[in-house]
């Protein structure tokens, strides 16, 4: 799998990682796809390697999105250091949920990717794969949108599993690390 490399140099890990976390067997792996209803902004490069696979893309898109490719992105990128090239696109809402979420809840870059033979986040945005965590100012830290609304991207003070040990398929996706394991687990069914 050939992506972009977002982090080039070290990176610093917020200390909320390690003194927050899930309780009582809650975890990112109950993931139900309510993190995909606004969209997520991609890099410059991200944004074109999608565009460089519409074809494919729409053949796995269901009744409930738009194969209009003019629909699936914003109209104008925007300045954002946190991005390799400096600037991010947005994705479109599309019937309440991110261009490409299907209605069964999975994104479908993964889903493609994974029916083509590819690695399952090929195609899949960065912030997509990261999620809860994010890299800001060239910080790992906890992305608290959803936090208190939805069990598996909640951080609590009272904690079994930290932050950083749940999420660490997401952290060492980010370190550049071994991730394989995500064939191995739910991930792959996002
Ligand atoms: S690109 Fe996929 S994972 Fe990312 S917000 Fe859209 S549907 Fe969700």
């Amino acid at each position: 799998m050939s992506r972009i490399n977002f982090v080039e140099n070290e990176l610093t890990i917020d200390p909320f990682l390690f003194s927050h976390g899930y309780k009582n067997g809650d975890s990112p792996l109950q993931c139900d796809g309510k993190c995909c209803s606004y969209g997520v902004y991609v890099d410059v490069e991200e944004h074109k390697k999608i565009l460089a696979n519409t074809d494919s893309i729409k053949k796995y898109f269901d009744e409930t999105q738009t194969t209009d490719v003019s629909k699936w992105f914003e109209q104008e990128f925007i300045e954002d250091k946190d991005f390799p090239s400096g600037k991010c696109i947005g994705t479109e809402v599309f019937n309440d949920k991110c261009v490409f979420l299907n209605k069964s809840g999975k994104c479908t870059l993964q889903q493609m990717s994974i029916a083509e033979g590819k690695h399952p986040w090929d195609l899949k945005p960065y912030y997509c794969i990261t999620y809860p965590l994010a890299v800001i100012d060239k910080k790992i830290e906890w992305d608290d949108m959803l936090d208190g609304e939805r069990p598996c991207c909640t951080a609590r003070e009272n904690f079994n599993t930290s932050c950083a040990q749940a999420c660490g398929l997401e952290m060492n996706f980010i370190l550049g690390k071994n991730h394989e394991n995500v064939l191995t687990t739910k991930h792959n069914e996002l």
